[in-house]
C-alpha cells in the first residue's frame, strides 16, 4: 500500500470514478479493475443496507467473491474498531463503505487502519468525504477529521442518490460553495504565513464552485441530472484536496465555524448546510460578495439563516467567537478571533441572526 503520511507529499487520487443511473451494477467490473476479487468487507448503514448495500453483497456473491457485510450506527471510533475486527476475522482484502456518509467514514478509517484498499459506494451526496482523503469520526464526544487513505474508486449511482431526501444535496452544495472562502483563507495564510501554496489545487477548487455558482437553478429536487452535478463537484473538490495534500483548497473558517456549531449545538444541521452558512458570513469578513452566496444557496433551497438550520441565534454567535481555535495550526481570515461586537455585526449583517 501506499503511505499517506511519508516524508513526501502523494498525490493520491481514486483510480476509477464512476456517475451515473444504476452504476451500482458495475461494482464487479470496477472490482476487477482494480484486481481485487475474493474477500470484500462492505459497511453499510441500518437503511442504506436495504437500498445499496445488499445489492452490492449480492452482486458480489453471484460471482463468488466470498463478501462479508457489517451494519455500522454511526461514525464513531467504536464502530471503526468492530468493523476492523470483523474485516480481519473475515479474512478481507478490501473494504467496500455503502451509505450515505457515516459507513463510509468507517469503512475509510478501517481500511486504512488495516492497510487495505478501500471503495467508497456513497448513496447520498451530502459532503465531500465520499472522495476525500478524510475521515470525520467521533470519538469521546467530539468529532475528529482524521487522514486516510483517499479510495481507489469511487460508485455514486446517480439514481440511488437522486431517490435519497434532496436535503442532503442541497447539503452537498453548501459544502462545494464553501470552497470558494476556503481558497480566500488558504490564499491569505500564503501571504501572511507563508504556508505552501498549489495554484492548480486552488483553481481547480474556486472553478468547481463556480460551476456551481453560476447556475443554481439546475439543482433541483428529483433530477438525476442536478445530483450527477453534484457528485462531480465533489468529486472534484476531493481531486483538489488530493493535489493540495490537505483539505486546505475546500476547508477554511467556514468549516471551522460548522465544527464549532457541532460543538456548541452536537446534532444540530448537516455538515454542508452549517458549512453553507458559514460560507456566507466568512465571505462578508473577507470583503467578498456574500449576498451572491446567500442568493445561489437560497436558489438551492440549502438554509442561510440560524432558523432554518434550526439553531437559535445565541449559538451562532457562541460558534463564531470559538471557531479560531478549532484548528489554531490552519490561519484563516478569523485570525486571533472576532471580538463578540464583530461577531453580532457578521451575524446580523448577513441576515444569519435577526
Ligand atoms: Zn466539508
Amino acid at each position: 500500500m501506499i503511505p499517506t503520511q511519508g516524508k513526501k507529499k502523494w498525490m493520491q487520487l481514486p483510480r476509477d470514478v464512476v456517475v451515473g443511473p444504476d452504476v451500482i451494477y458495475d461494482i464487479k467490473d470496477v472490482c476487477d479493475d482494480l484486481k481485487l476479487r475474493e474477500g470484500a468487507f462492505i459497511v453499510t448503514g441500518n437503511n442504506t443496507k436495504k437500498i445499496a448495500g445488499d445489492v452490492v453483497f449480492d452482486l458480489l456473491d453471484e460471482c463468488g467473491y466470498e463478501p462479508a457485510i457489517t451494519v455500522s450506527k454511526e461514525a464513531s471510533m467504536a464502530e471503526v474498531k468492530k468493523a476492523a475486527a470483523q474485516a480481519q476475522e473475515a479474512n478481507s482484502k478490501y473494504l467496500i463503505g455503502v451509505g450515505s456518509g457515516k459507513s463510509i467514514d468507517v469503512a475509510k478509517l478501517a481500511a486504512t487502519q488495516l492497510d487495505l484498499p478501500f471503495i467508497s459506494v456513497p448513496t447520498a451526496a451530502s459532503h465531500d468525504g465520499i472522495v476525500s482523503s478524510r475521515a470525520s469520526i467521533h470519538d469521546k464526544g467530539k468529532k475528529a477529521s482524521i487522514e486516510v487513505n483517499a479510495p481507489m474508486a469511487v460508485i455514486a449511482d446517480t439514481h440511488i442518490i437522486s431517490s435519497a431526501p434532496y436535503r442532503l444535496l442541497a447539503a452537498g452544495c453548501g459544502d462545494i460553495i464553501s470552497n470558494y472562502t476556503a481558497v480566500l483563507d488558504w490564499e491569505l495564510a500564503h501571504r501572511l504565513r507563508n504556508e505552501p501554496f498549489s495554484e492548480y489545487a486552488a483553481a481547480l477548487s474556486r472553478m468547481t464552485a463556480q460551476i456551481l455558482m453560476d447556475s443554481p437553478e439546475a439543482i433541483k429536487p428529483d433530477l438525476e441530472s442536478s445530483v450527477r452535478i453534484v457528485v462531480k463537484a465533489l468529486v472534484s473538490s476531493g481531486v483538489a484536496m488530493s493535489i493540495a495534500g490537505s483539505s486546505r483548497p475546500a476547508s477554511g473558517s467556514e468549516h471551522m465555524f460548522s465544527h464549532a456549531l457541532d460543538m456548541v449545538v452536537p446534532n444540530s444541521a448537516l455538515h454542508g448546510e452549517q458549512c453553507g452558512v458559514g460560507t456566507i458570513m466568512m465571505m462578508y469578513l473577507h470583503g467578498g460578495d456574500w449576498k451572491k452566496i446567500k442568493e445561489c444557496l437560497e436558489i438551492i433551497g440549502a438554509p442561510t439563516t440560524a432558523k432554518e438550520l434550526g439553531i437559535e441565534d445565541r449559538y451562532i454567535l457562541e460558534a463564531l467567537l470559538v471557531a479560531h481555535e478549532i484548528r489554531p495550526e490552519r490561519y484563516t481570515i478569523l485570525g486571533a478571533g472576532l471580538t463578540s461586537e464583530a461577531a453580532e455585526k457578521v451575524a446580523r449583517l448577513t441576515k444569519v441572526i435577526s
